[in-house]
């Protein structure tokens, strides 16, 4: 299993300024809990607050001020290769900004590639929870300690729940367990009641907005829009994304779209990419027709509506249930051509063609 990127945006430890408050409120707590759980919306970044902390636990020499990573000494070096000896990284969180900076130009890019993986790897088998008992057995060799990190703590199955549980009931000496997770109710309640839980806040849409733009993304805040204000999915979208975007929201907007035209442009299209498409498209269409607002695809408010006027609303109102379903599974996908054609085909079924 492929491990989480170990950069953060700068690859130093760097701190995200809408984490700033927390980070501040965990220096000044007094104890290291033995297991974390550090939750807060998608595309927010959550998976790098907790590689920050734990970078600047082994640092030798962090921040005297903020407490970050310097960034330079050996543990960093060795931390942000991802070969730090004492931490265990296991999951694979995707659409971080370290796989863009990765990116070349040649072929398709890291980002795409990694949403398109994310459909294969988001679980994590009991197989990979067991890896956590060989890691414990090996001496730590620093004074902070081990580290071990689950992201997205959600992707495991019901077994590597109850072998993490394990874990957790008698908690390893001289160990930090951090879970790190977007969607906090889907951990067992008995994992989630042994950790110290961490809630992060969405950030601001300024300071957001401001943090895609300093990253030199084009669109930032149509970006920020599509990734549901999301800035870490917003500096995610790579040219692969916006070439889709344009051919999928090209073909939704037109008129007379036909069901297999539109199945050849969206079937083309990884499921991850192909389904938030649809559903911020489904979205926006209901939002016109109910509030006469567009909130994701705001640089095509006059397509939304039209195709909003061409739609049955009642119609519509189901396959949105229904894409919300598909969205569930798209982890487990049969097969992803049909789930895309089925979906697709139901789409144009909704236009009212009276
Ligand atoms: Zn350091």
């Amino acid at each position: 299993m492929k491990d989480l990127p170990a950069s953060s945006p700068a690859g130093s430890g760097e701190l995200l300024p809408w984490h700033r408050p927390v980070w501040d409120a965990m220096r000044s707590s007094p104890s290291q809990p033995q297991a974390l759980l550090i939750t807060g919306p998608e595309g927010s970044g959550i998976p790098l607050l907790a590689l920050a902390l734990m970078q600047a636990r082994l640092c030798d020499h962090p921040a005297i001020d903020t407490g970050v990573a310097c960034g330079t000494c050996r543990a960093c070096d060795w931390f942000v290769a991802g070969h730090h000896p004492d931490v265990l990284r296991i999951g694979n969180d995707v659409a971080l900004p370290g796989e863009m900076e990765a990116e070349g130009g040649e072929g398709r890019s890291k980002a795409s590639e990694a949403r398109e993986e994310s459909a294969k790897s988001r679980n994590i088998p009991v197989g990979e929870v067991r890896r956590i008992t060989n890691f414990l057995q090996v001496a730590s060799n620093g004074a902070a300690g081990r580290f071990v990190i689950l992201s997205p703590a959600d992707g495991m199955n019901t077994a590597a729940a109850n072998a993490l549980l394990k874990i957790l009931e008698e908690p390893p000496a001289n160990t930090t367990l951090v879970l790190v997770s977007s969607r906090e109710t889907r951990l067992l309640p008995t994992v989630r009641s042994r950790c110290q839980v961490i809630r992060l806040p969405r950030p601001e849409h300024d300071e957001a907005l401001r943090w895609v733009t300093s990253r030199g993304i084009a669109k930032p805040a149509l970006a920020l829009d599509l990734a549901g204000q999301a800035p870490i999915a917003a500096a995610a979208l790579d040219a692969d994304f916006w070439a889709a975007r344009d051919r999928l929201i090209g073909a939704l907007g037109r008129k007379d779209i036909s069901g297999p035209a539109l199945m050849a442009i969206g079937e083309a299209l990884p499921l991850p990419i192909l389904l938030p498409l649809l559903h911020s498209w489904v979205f926006d269409c209901l939002s016109v027709a109910t509030t006469g607002r567009v909130r994701y695809h705001t640089d095509q408010v006059s397509a939304v509506t039209s195709a909003a006027r061409r739609q049955d609303v009642d119609a519509l109102l189901a396959f949105e249930q229904r894409l919300r379903g598909a969205r569930r599974l798209v982890d487990h996908p049969l097969s992803p051509k049909l789930v895309a054609g089925d979906l697709l085909l139901a789409y144009v079924a909704c236009e009212a063609r009276s």
